[in-house]
């Protein structure tokens, strides 16, 4: 317990699991509940081996029903998680938070949400622009630039761009300028960029979810402030630049459970390669913290890492929540996802 509160607080990355309510299928198959929650703890009853599987993150958010005392809804999964991220960001960190897990187990509903759900992403914008708009002093200016765009078969394809307005590419992605010009619209427009993006995620069927998302989709906010200081009378603009990256990964089930071949095969290969340069990323970067010794970073092994390279090393902050599905039929999956945010940690 010690060495795992050590671990806490000097680890770059914080990991966070969350597991979902029942789906109309699980329920329907009568699939058994084998996650278990309790404060820090996450507990697998396997159930045909009966053996049990614990597993110790920063946080364990239990939603599969309100009575649970690991309840968390989207606001909670919100405060603890990303609003420190959001505080680091104006402090100047670059900060990433990912959503790590199998197809169907909330990646989404956590990150975008809907309707009066909303998840993480636009809690976050929303918080950033009130935030600024709040900022009265003259002489801080801020700058926000927004970008949407997935990485796909280690392809990186702008997820802003259509096919009516494909010149788009060549223009800043601005969404404003000064803080003055009230947030709700900054909010609006991100809203409306985000569903323009939502729609343009690559999506086909395989034998897994015909809804499947194969693609990472990265959502990025560059924000600066510049300060403008007086210096022996001469007036100096000191400016800091903070990126925050929040990161819907692929679905991480292994191609072999997806039956597919060709194409999808290939996806496949290039999907698990990056979440297992991720992995390794991470845990490298968390052991850098750790021992405070000098570690290999191996971001240049895909597409993901070396996009997201600057934001990850140095001076930055990074989270992760790997979702889960709390049924019986899912067991290996969740097992093999519970194992992956802890070897993050
Ligand atoms: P993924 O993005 O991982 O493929 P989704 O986010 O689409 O998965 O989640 C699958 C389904 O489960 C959706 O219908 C979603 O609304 C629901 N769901 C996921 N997580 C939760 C949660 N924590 N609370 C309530 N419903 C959830």
């Amino acid at each position: 317990k010690q060495q795992d509160l050590l671990k806490m607080e000097n680890s770059a990355v914080t990991v966070a699991v969350r597991v979902r309510p029942f789906s109309a299928r699980e329920k329907a198959e009568k699939s058994s509940q084998v996650i278990f929650m309790n404060g820090q703890e996450t507990v697998v009853q396997h159930p045909e081996s009966r053996q049990s599987y614990s597993f110790t993150y920063d946080f364990s958010f239990c939603s599969v029903d309100a009575s649970d005392s690991n309840f968390a809804c989207q606001q909670t999964v919100y405060e603890t998680l990303a609003k420190p991220l959001l505080l680091r960001a104006f402090e100047g960190f670059n900060t990433c938070l990912f959503a790590y897990g199998q197809t169907g187990s909330g990646k989404s509903y956590t990150m975008m949400g809907f309707e009066e759900e909303v998840g993480v992403i636009p809690k976050f914008c929303h918080e950033l622009f009130s935030k600024l708009a709040s900022i009265k002093s003259e002489e801080v200016k801020c700058h926000v630039e927004m970008s949407y765009f997935e990485v796909y078969n280690e392809k990186i394809h702008d997820l802003l761009v259509t096919r009516e307005e494909p010149n788009q590419r060549r223009m800043p992605l601005r969404v404003r300028e000064h803080p003055i010009h009230g947030p709700y619209v900054a909010d609006l427009n991100i809203l409306g960029w985000l569903e323009l993006g939502n729609k343009q995620r690559a999506t086909a069927a395989t034998g897994m979810n015909d809804k499947s998302s194969r693609s990472h989709s990265v959502f990025t906010l560059v924000m600066t402030q510049t300060k403008t200081e007086l210096v022996e009378g001469e007036e100096h603009d000191h400016s800091i630049t903070s990126r925050i990256n929040l990161i819907d990964l692929a679905g991480s089930e292994r191609c072999r459970s997806a039956q597919t071949s060709g194409d999808r095969l290939r996806e496949g290969a290039s999907i698990n390669k990056s979440l297992l340069t991720l992995g390794k990323v991470i845990s490298a970067l968390s052991e850098q913290a750790l021992t405070k010794k000098k570690v290999f970073i191996p971001y240049r092994d895909s597409v993901l890492t070396w996009l997201l390279k600057e934001s990850l090393g140095g001076n930055s902050k990074t989270a992760m929540i790997a979702t889960l599905s709390p049924a019986g039929s899912n067991v290996e999956e969740s097992l093999s996802t519970l194992r992956y945010a802890q070897q993050a940690r």
